[in-house]
């Protein structure tokens, strides 16, 4: 309230954490952020921030911020040292452009991130692909939500969450499967439960804040949510609990699937999931009465060599009910950072901007002819993606890497690999508000960039709400908006004027991001920032997808697949005989770049922990609080707390990934789903020992 009382000047933006997308007001003094309050008339928060939203301002003042381009200009071993934009700038073209010289052009390996505004995601991807000419440009999106896209293309044709946030309000069924929305999405779990007649089903290994809210928790075995999906599928049609109008009218592929779910035993999906059949039975009952059910994932389902079929898997039980398009009847997933959903749409990972095919000569022609550029000149296949852009810097064929707001060395899985392309490459670049972080180690040179707060533009959120993100405050020192960074390259490379004729701000990128998405799934056409920002947001689609039941595939129906249940790569052995199981807390984001740098966050929670069930901790005679090592075939984390609780079940530990300095991603397995190249994060072996030296 003090806070509130200096404050001379409220803006409304847009939380840049999550993907829920709190509408905020931010208070400033002379300037200078000093408050935050969540915006009443906002209709996804309706006046609620949680505690990262709640001190998002301070990040702006915290010490640690970039401030000046960092050069090593004595090469490797030698420490980096403050140098001009015109330098920095100058040796980022000429080092690239020499190694591509020597090597190709899809020797540049770029990384963006869900971080960026939507306007910056666009304009990085034409500066890759017809600046520098490399395919090699994906965002760390791919750690993050990139099984849900693929499950959804494979399913319905097309990338897209179906339903909206009202409808975990209007379900009378929710089934939560991996997802742990109370720590991870908290302002969006405040709207569960407003329903007093809904039943929220929670399918969780763990133990989680969110199975504690649950009607029903069930405690499945470590990547058994395939077995439990197709379990649910055998029961919906064994009692005839399907939608058959639906199925007949809007899908294709049911008869394949009706024998591949007959095969699934009651017997085998109890064995296979730990649950007992009747649990499995009262659980497919309550999905298939339901008069409109919502089943919504998160990274328990995308963090797995599995996560695109799996997605897939929940799908087919959405079409199996019809579960599609209406109010509270969705297959939704719930996305991970503030503007994953953003470069979705408009990036060059996946597909081209507006969801547009590589391969169809019809859309990569559209998109040439608004552009004015030769369609030759675009791709007709994706380039690598992140975790191959890893592995070809391991064995040089990426010499030169881009890191773009993300932080790798926390927060991409088996730290030993990476490290290996980190220190193999030849020039590494790191683009970030936030100096040193531990991938600036690994730097050839560092540019400083604005954060949010500093810049303005737009994020889309998880159903799919495009938000208003205000700048209210300045850069420190001479960090630059990553827009400001990405036309300056473009200028020295010589080409502005082509790919950004007369832009000078992320507005000029907008109009040709909104005449680039026209009349494509993901229009954005059709809104003004100002409506955006007066309207609390704008859902392209509308509120919901596939209300009429025509999907964008060719034919127009939604695909039924047979998804069988593969047991994860590591399994645990008398020498590694737990599995560990990584996620995140409410109180920090990602790799704590900025979350760390806010002393109430740190306060609630300074260190990384280890949780392991009372059973496990008696046979390996651990006490309360031991200070252990967790180690597995790659590597070990060492000093970490053990917290000694039944939120995890026998035979299982969990780690939060957050900390650098206990870097759960040491040991975690470089294991990625074939169809989206995410990465296993959650299973794999470890043991775990008392710590010697604490
Ligand atoms: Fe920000 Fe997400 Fe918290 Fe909302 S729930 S305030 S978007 S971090």
């Amino acid at each position: 309230i003090s806070e509130s009382r200096v404050a001379d000047t409220w803006t409304r933006t847009t939380c840049g954490y999550c993907s829920v997308g709190c509408g905020m007001l931010i208070g400033t003094r002379d300037g200078e952020p000093v408050a935050a309050r969540g915006n009443p008339d906002h209709p996804v928060n309706r006046g609620k921030l949680c505690p990262k939203g709640l001190s998002e301002h301070q990040v702006l003042r915290a010490p640690g911020r970039a401030t000046t381009p960092m050069l090593r200009r004595g090469g490797r071993g030698t420490p980096l040292v403050p140098v001009s934009w015109e330098e920095a700038l100058d040796v980022m073209v000429s080092r690239i452009g020499a190694l591509q010289e020597a090597h190709g052009t899809d020797t540049l390996g770029v990384i963006g991130t869900g971080q960026l505004l939507t306007e910056e995601f666009y304009t990085l991807g034409k500066l890759v692909q017809l600046g520098f000419q490399s395919r090699n440009y994906d965002g760390n999106t791919t750690l993050c939500m990139a099984s849900a896209v693929s499950g959804y293309k494979l399913s319905f044709g097309s990338d897209g969450p179906p339903g909206a946030y009202a409808d975990l309000e209007t379900a009378d069924v929710v089934l939560l499967v991996g997802s742990n929305i109370a720590d991870n999405h908290p302002i969006l779990c405040n709207r569960l439960r407003s329903n007093p007649e809904q039943v929220l089903i929670v399918a969780d290994p763990r133990v989680t804040k969110t199975a504690m809210l649950a009607d029903i928790h069930l405690p499945v075995k470590p990547r058994s949510d395939i077995a439990l999906l197709n379990g649910i599928a055998h029961i919906l049609l064994r009692d005839g609990m399907i939608d058959r109008d639906y199925v007949d009218a809007h899908t294709e592929g049911f008869d394949d699937f009706v024998s591949f779910a007959a095969d699934f035993t009651l017997q085998h999906v109890s064995d296979v999931t730990g649950l007992s059949v009747e649990t499995i039975e009262r659980v497919a009952h309550l999905y298939g009465n339901a008069k409109a059910a919502f089943i919504g994932w998160t990274m328990g389902v995308n963090h797995s060599t599995q996560g695109s079929v799996t997605v897939a898997a929940i799908n087919n039980l959405a079409m199996l009910t019809g579960n599609i398009g209406r109010a509270g009847a969705s297959p939704f997933s719930i996305t991970g950072q503030c503007n994953a959903m953003g470069t979705r749409e408009s990036g060059f990972a996946s597909s081209l901007p507006g969801y547009r095919k590589f391969d169809s000569e019809h859309d990569r022609e559209e998109l040439a002819a608004i552009w004015e550029i030769p369609a030759h000149r675009l791709p007709t296949a994706r380039g690598l993606a992140y975790p191959d852009i890893i592995e070809a810097a391991v064995a040089k064929r990426v010499t030169a890497l881009w890191f773009i707001a993300t932080n790798p060395v926390v927060s991409f899985p088996n730290f030993k690999l990476l490290q290996q392309a980190l220190t193999t490459a030849e020039f590494v670049v790191v683009q970030d508000g936030f100096f040193p972080t531990p991938t600036a180690d690994y730097a050839d040179l560092v540019l400083p960039a604005a954060i949010w707060g500093e810049k303005e533009g737009t994020y889309t959120n998880s159903e799919r709400r495009i938000s208003k993100v205000n700048a209210f405050a300045t850069p420190p020192g001479e960090a630059r908006s990553d827009f400001d960074i990405f036309l300056t390259l473009a200028e020295k490379l010589g080409v502005k004027d082509v790919l950004y004729p007369g832009w000078s701000t992320t507005h000029d990128a907008w109009l040709e991001w909104q005449r680039v998405s026209a009349g494509r799934m993901c229009d954005y056409s059709s809104f003004t920032w100002q409506q955006i920002e007066e309207n609390g947001g704008m859902q392209w689609g509308g509120e919901r997808l596939y209300e009429d039941g025509i999907f964008p595939r060719e034919n127009g129906r939604a695909l039924f697949h047979c998804v069988p249940c593969l047991p994860f790569t590591e399994q645990p052995d008398s020498d590694f005989g737990l599995i560990l199981n990584t996620g995140r807390t409410v109180e920090h984001w990602h790799t704590r770049t900025k979350t760390g740098a806010v002393p109430i966050l740190n306060n609630m929670m300074p260190n990384a922990w280890l949780e392991m069930n009372p059973v496990d901790a008696e046979r390996l005679q651990f006490r309360q609080h031991d200070r252990v090592n967790i180690v597995s075939r790659r590597s070990s984390v060492t000093n970490v707390e053990l917290r000694i609780t039944g939120i995890v079940a026998p035979g299982q530990v969990f780690m939060p990934f957050h900390f650098a300095e206990q870097n759960s991603n040491q040991v975690t397995l470089g294991a990625f789903d074939p169809i989206s190249r995410e990465p296993n994060f959650k299973q794999c072996a470890v043991r775990v020992e008392r710590c010697r030296y604490a």
